[in-house]
């Protein structure tokens, strides 16, 4: 009994040791289940993390990007190229909505640089790009900008079809069948809550998964952020009031500055100085040692400027290579010795590669050189010129206008002119004009020399020597009219110039030789305003000048342009151009006719007399001209 009870026991003690055992191997196998699950798991979340943090990256990446202010084209390129391919997508773009006359359109800002696109490209012709693309109200494109969520659209043809409806169908279908994009994921943007366009991606898939929509609505927020930001970065540059290469003032803020300190001076009946600085031989420098030495150069002005300048005078680059300062309360003696300072100081840098830089330098003084600050600045630049003329590297006192001989006046009005970027000479011709007014030694041949060439750059057949003969041939007749000393030195002026607004109107019109149609006729007419209004206008020494060119072509009966006025109205000075014009233009070749005698002429002449000049004009005129012939 008791060996059975034993076994029975032994038994008992087996079974509970295999129950135990069989409970562990359960456990075991638990356990071990349950770590190749969580196994699984992990490899799943790291998945989950690997996409997490590559998004992360592609975010941080866009950020970066916008942290350094680079230009929003290349933000939103880089953004597109980073959405497509790394995420899986085919192709990705950004498009503007944009708004005309005709209503509303659409523009590709950006797009991904793909396979899929460069197919559609060869496809279509004309890029995406280059293209004002429809706006459909049916599209996809409406119905986000309504509804402000994400859309899914498998009808990628439809789409396609929408924005540029001038694609046939069978290219339309080509594109869709030879794609492997399955869908578009049309997303609209908006910026500080204007509609500002969409963001579209083109997805292998045929779905969208809720994942997906978050991603991709946090991606656009992404670009509106950018978008947005670029905005503010245009808005706060355009507040800008200092210079990016010299951190001087700028021309914006110089001319607020100036208003402010006219006022002042104004009301404390108390003078200011202008300096006006421009670099010598600049463009040698950067033709011979390249653009790094010249923005050396114009960095070493400022330099010089900014240590030389009291804190309160006023230091900006008005652009280029051009420099003012203002110097509150300073007569121009002071600022001549100031100005003089400055010129020393920038000879005796010295400079890398370059050596040394000079600048030429002009100063005026308001209240004391004129009231008017329009003069000031024109004085300071002229006062400039002098010191160019002179053979740079100095300084120049602006003198008041009503001391300057005509000549003067009129050789700094061509460098005035020649000097303006926005008229259109070849830079090259400006420069040889330029040299051979540097040149005048005081005669007149300089000067007479540079308003013929300068005409022949609007009319070839213009001969040297002209404009001497006419410029005499005015002043004989002005004479006979008892004009006094100042009225006929403008008529000098007036002759050498009044010409010039041709050189704004294009070649073919002037060279013409079939006859003009009305509009060109018209167009032709503008001559003298755009003399007048464009050219001379800034010109402060010649103000008393410009009404004789804008009125050089009135007629005595009332028929001429452009005021239409008649008789005693038109300056005398006036009705000598237009009749010295006449004779000169009748015995000078043109395109559509051969010269005239100068007998010819004045048959011509004689027959216009009391309709389109005053009879004692022309009475007087052939009296001179049978002494000069
Ligand atoms: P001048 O002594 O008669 O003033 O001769 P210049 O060569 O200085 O004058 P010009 O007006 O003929 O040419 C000015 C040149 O200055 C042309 C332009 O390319 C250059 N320039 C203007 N702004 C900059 C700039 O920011 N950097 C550099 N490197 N050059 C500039
Ligand atoms: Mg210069």
């Amino acid at each position: 009994m008791g060996l059975f009870k034993n076994i029975k026991d032994i038994y008992k003690k087996v079974s509970e040791v295999e129950s135990s055992i069989y409970a562990e191997k359960q456990d075991y196998l638990e356990i071990y289940e349950r770590n190749l699950q969580l196994e699984k798991e992990i490899e799943e979340r790291t998945k989950e993390l690997n996409i997490a943090n590559k998004r992360m990256l592609t975010l941080q990446h866009i950020w970066d990007m916008m942290n350094a202010s680079r230009p929003l084209q290349s933000v939103l390129e880089t953004i597109v190229n980073s959405i497509q391919g790394e995420l899986g997508y085919l192709h990705c773009n950004i498009i503007k909505r944009c708004e005309d006359e005709n209503g509303i359109y659409m523009t590709v800002l950006a797009q991904s640089n793909d396979v899929s696109i460069k197919r559609v490209e060869n496809l279509i012709k004309i890029p995406l790009t280059a293209r004002k693309l429809a706006f459909n109200t049916q599209s996809v494109y409406a119905r986000t900008a309504q509804s402000k969520n994400i859309e899914l659209t498998l009808d990628i043809g439809g789409t396609l079809k929408s924005v540029v409806p001038d694609v046939s169908d069978e290219i339309i279908k080509e594109i869709v069948d030879g794609s492997p994009s399955r869908s578009i994921i049309n997303v609209p943007l908006f910026t500080r809550n204007n509609h500002f366009g969409w963001f579209n991606v083109f997805s292998s898939r045929d779905e969208l998964t809720e994942g997906e929509t978050d991603f991709l609505t946090i991606f656009a927020q992404q670009i509106e952020m950018a978008i947005t930001i670029a905005g503010l970065f245009e808005e706060v540059k355009a507040q800008a009031v200092t210079d990016g290469l010299t951190g001087l003032y700028n021309r914006r803020y110089f001319e607020e500055y100036l208003k402010k300190e006219v006022t002042r001076a104004v009301r404390q009946r108390q003078p200011f100085s202008i300096i006006g600085l421009d670099l010598d031989h600049l463009k040698q420098i950067n033709d011979q040692y390249g653009h790094a030495f010249g923005d050396l150069a114009i960095k070493t002005v400022a330099d010089v400027l900014k240590k030389n300048a009291r804190s309160i005078d006023t230091a900006a680059r008005m652009g280029g290579e051009e420099f003012n300062v203002i110097l509150p309360a300073v007569d121009s003696k002071g600022a001549m010795i100031a100005a003089e300072r400055i010129r020393k100081a920038l000879e005796s840098v010295k400079l890398d590669t370059i050596d040394h830089v000079t600048a030429s330098i002009g100063v005026a003084t308001f209240l004391e050189h004129s009231d008017s600050i329009e003069d000031i600045l024109e004085l300071t630049d002229q006062a400039m010129y002098q010191s160019k003329r002179n053979g740079r590297n100095q300084v120049t006192l602006a003198k008041p206008i009503n001391e300057t001989s005509w000549q003067e006046i009129a050789v700094n009005t061509f460098f005035d002119i020649l000097s303006k970027h926005n008229i259109p000479i070849n830079q090259n011709t400006a420069d040889e004009l330029r040299q051979i007014l540097n040149a005048d030694d005081g005669s007149k041949d300089a000067l007479y020399m540079v308003a013929d060439m300068l005409t022949q750059t609007y009319n070839p057949l213009h001969h040297n020597g002209v404009m001497k003969s006419k410029v005499l041939l005015a002043v004989s007749l002005a004479k006979r009219f008892d004009l006094p000393k100042e009225e006929i030195d403008n008529l000098r002026i007036a002759m050498l110039l009044y010409d010039i607004g041709n050189l704004m109107l294009p070649q073919e019109l002037l060279q013409k030789t079939t006859p003009l149609t009305e509009d060109e006729k018209n167009r032709i007419k503008t001559h003298p305003i755009i003399a007048a209004r464009e050219i001379l206008k800034p010109i402060s020494a010649i103000q008393d000048v410009i009404p004789i060119i804008e009125h050089h072509h009135e007629n005595w009966d009332g028929t001429g342009y452009p005021a239409h006025i008649a008789r005693e109205e038109i300056p005398m000075t006036s009705q000598i151009v237009l009749i010295v014009d006449a004779y000169y233009a009748l015995t000078e070749p043109r395109t559509y006719r051969a010269e005239l005698t100068p007998k010819q002429a004045i048959d011509v002449i004689k027959r216009d007399a009391g309709k389109k000049w005053n009879s004692a004009l022309v009475q007087e005129f052939i009296t001179l001209i049978d002494i000069d012939t």
